[in-house]
């Protein structure tokens, strides 16, 4: 897709939500990476119904580094998956506190060597915690809808971001991993895609 009509479509989409965030909530970078890790297989929602406890005791890398194992696990076991979340946010904060002075690193290269922070997780934690986006984060919602309006023909997320990038300029990037995830909740859901409701109806391929 050329880039003027990628930016069609992204100005008519940020119209439709203008208020477009991120859902997760966070007070620290510390915070919003073990927010996105909660959030793997699991909806923002209910990640922001188990944070506060979870955050109460253990909100910086030194806490979370010597808790008791199976305190964190029961803590975060409405998240689902979670002795490997559990044990991920362990090794995760002891890395940080080892190889990067406990401060939650912000670059892209530094926070994929963290256990269980992986590119799209890093791409969120560069946009959320430190406001400085360097490419886009392809979730689920995200990986549906560049397939369906014709960005991309791949389906592994990393060969769709790529995608992405070669047809989005990057003072985009931020708008974009806002609110293709919110249309994709909102009108181009996995089942029952609303496309008579949808503002992007004319620039999207409708590729099933
Ligand atoms: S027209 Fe349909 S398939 Fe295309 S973005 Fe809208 S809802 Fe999704």
């Amino acid at each position: 897709m050329k880039k003027e009509n990628s930016i069609i479509i992204i100005e008519k989409l940020k119209k439709a939500y203008p208020d477009a965030k991120c859902s997760l909530d966070f007070k620290s970078p510390f915070e919003m990476m073990i927010a996105v890790m909660l959030s793997a297989q699991c909806t923002d929602d209910r990640v922001n119904l188990t944070t506060p406890a979870l955050f109460a005791k253990y909100n910086t890398p030194e806490k979370m580094a010597n808790a008791p194992l199976d305190e964190l696990e029961k803590l975060i076991h409405p998240c689902g998956f979670y002795k490997n979340k559990a044990k991920n946010m362990k090794l995760a904060s002891q890395k940080i506190l080892k190889d990067f002075d406990g401060n939650v690193p912000n670059t892209i290269e530094e926070l994929i060597t963290i256990p269980g922070v992986g590119r799209k997780s890093a791409n969120v934690i560069m946009l959320e915690a430190f406001n400085n986006p360097q490419g886009i984060a392809v979730d689920t919602h995200v990986k549906r809808l560049s397939n369906r309006i014709g960005f991309s023909k791949k389906t592994e997320p990393e060969k769709i971001e790529q995608d992405l990038l070669k047809q989005i300029p990057k003072e985009y990037y931020k708008d974009v991993n806002h609110i293709f995830i919110w249309h994709g909740r909102n009108i181009c859901s996995a089942r029952n895609p609303k496309c008579k409701e949808c503002p992007i109806f004319d620039n999207c391929k409708k590729i099933f």
